[in-house]
This record gives C-alpha cells, structure tokens and sequence, in this order.
C-alpha cells in the first residue's frame, strides 16, 4: 500500500518528535574535533514520499555534515559508471561485523574491503570515481550528490579542515587497501576525496528527497532527473540493508525491517521502496555510531506507518 493520507503523516511527525525528543542517551561524536560542537538537543526528521511531499517536524532546517550517509549516494553513482559486477567484486557486499573503520575487518579478509557502506569499502568505491583530474572527480561527486539532493550542495569548510588534521587512520586504511592493490591511486587524494563527500551540508528535507529517489528508482521525485539507473538504486538498497548500520545493521533490519545509512554527525536515511524516505537528525550517537533519537524514532515511524518490508500486513 501507499503512505497514509498527508494530515495523518503530518500528526505523526510531530507526534514522533515529542516521543522521542527527551531520550538523554548517547555521545556526540569528538573524534572528529568540530563535531563535538554540534547542540545534543538538535532533532530533526523529515519524511518525503516518493512523488516529492514532504513533511518535517523539529530542527529540519538545520545543516549538518552528511558524513557516511555520502557513501550510499557516491556507491550509486559509482555502480552507475562501473557495473554490478564489477562492484561486487572489486568492493563486496558482505557485512564485517566490525566497527565502521576497522582495520582488522581488511586484514581478516586479505585485503578485500567486504562492503561500501564501511570506510575500507568507500575508499575503493571513491577510489574509482571516474574523471581525468582529482578536480573532474571531485566534480563528479559534487554534481551527483547534488543532483540527488534536487540542489547545489555545499562543503562545511570547518568540518572538512578538522578532520582533514585528524585523519590518520582513514590515510592508513587507504594505504592498506593500496598495498593490496586495491587502490591503485593516490592514497592521499583518494583522503581529500572522501573526506570531501563526508563534509557536505546538508538538512533532514535534502536527505530525504535524497532518499526518495532512490526509492524512486533513481528519478529525483521534483526534478525528474535520473539521477542513477532503477536496477542500481535496488542494487544500493540491498547492501545498505545488510550493511548500513555498520555492526549494528542486524539489530536495524530486525526492528526497522528496511535500509538505511547513517553518519557519525547525527544523520540517518532510512528508505521504503516505492514509497519515500524518513531521513533523522540527532548528534548523541550510540556505540556503533548511529543516532540514538534517530534509531528510536524510524522504529516507530516504520511502526506506525507500516514500512516494514518483511511485513505481510
Ligand atoms: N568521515 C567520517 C570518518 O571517516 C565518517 C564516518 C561515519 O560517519 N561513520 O570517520
């Protein structure tokens, strides 16, 4: 079935923000110095359906880094250019079981990255971003993330800098993945490219939108650009399924029952095929690394509006 009617959606948006609104759990994330700056009591949530509505409650005009919530969007377009086979190979799709940026999920498995959705996985995946000069790449990625979003989007230079002076161990995931030839460009270029995606601003409403292309089949809801091919998003949905929400994407699917990406500044996407996308905002994370209201709240909404894709009913 479709969403319920816009007056119903819209009550329940407001009502999930009040519900949710004083869980006190979790810790912004630090490690990452300008992140710890973010308000613990931001909470947005936006849910667009697949035909472009939109309904928001709470901060959802307020900007935030979009963080690993990127590497969904740049795998798209990724596989886009370069063929389902060939990502399945080069990048994989199985869950590690690990944290988003361990070192040992590489080493356990020879030097193959296992998933795009983990940083070992985005850093092949940006490592194959097409383009002749790292200007042109980072163009492709810009444009791509943008046209999905419906508008330009644009880089947190605070964010980009602090964890650009922070980011040894993403340089030494790169260079790993370098030494077992699967990066077989710079390393350090492959850093700012990726640190770059990660350092987009972006609000509840884009990621959203975001998200409902892909539950669109790749057509922007507003625009009507195809931004990626169906038989792509579908393919993208699979593996944020298994592996969007790092180690804890089991526990995800089991309550939430649909695919999702989140980023350590506080973002979750979360998408219904064929029928829209929630995106969530709240910096407290969890020890995963995902959002704590965030969790909470697409639990309920996926209750509430019967999202659930193992869902007979
Ligand atoms: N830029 C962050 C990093 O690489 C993204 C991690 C995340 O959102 N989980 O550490």
């Amino acid at each position: 079935g479709d969403l319920p009617e816009a007056a119903v959606v819209e009550n329940m948006m407001q009502q999930t923000y009040e519900l949710h609104v004083d869980l006190s759990e979790g810790t912004v994330a630090s490690y990452i110095p300008k992140l710890a700056e973010a308000d613990p009591g931001w909470f947005g949530l936006t849910l667009a359906s697949a035909t472009g509505s939109r309904f928001s409650s709470g901060d959802s005009q307020q900007e935030f880094s979009i963080q690993s919530i990127a590497k969904a969007f740049v795998y798209a377009l990724v596989c886009d250019a370069v063929g389902h086979d060939e990502v399945r190979e080069r990048i994989g799709v199985n869950n590690t079981g690990l944290p988003f940026n361990s070192v040992m999920a590489i080493e356990l498995n020879e030097g193959h990255t296992m998933n795009p959705m983990v940083n070992a996985g985005a850093l092949t995946t940006t490592s194959l971003v097409s383009g002749s000069t790292w200007e042109e790449k980072w163009e492709f990625i810009l444009q791509g993330l943008s046209a999905f979003a419906g508008r330009d989007l644009e880089l947190d230079e605070g964010v980009y800098a602090s964890e650009m002076e922070t980011n040894m161990r993403n340089l030494s995931i790169a260079r790993l993945l370098q030494s077992y030839g699967h990066i077989t460009v710079d390393p350090a270029r492959v850093i700012e490219l990726y640190t770059r995606q990660c350092s987009l601003r972006v609000t509840t409403e884009d990621l959203a939108i975001m998200g409902a292309t892909l539950a669109n089949g790749g057509v922007h809801p507003i625009t009507g650009t195809q931004v990626v091919g169906a038989d792509v998003s579908r393919d993208v949905l699979s593996v944020m399924a298994s592996t969007g929400m790092y180690e804890a994407s089991g526990d995800w699917l089991f309550e939430i029952g649909m695919p999702g990406k989140s980023g350590v500044a506080g973002g979750i996407v979360t998408i219904a095929p064929g029928k829209g996308s929630l995106a969530t905002f709240s910096p407290p994370l969890d020890a995963a690394g995902n959002s704590v209201r965030g969790v909470h709240a697409t639990r309920h909404l996926s209750h509430k509006l019967g999202l659930n894709l193992f869902s007979s009913t």
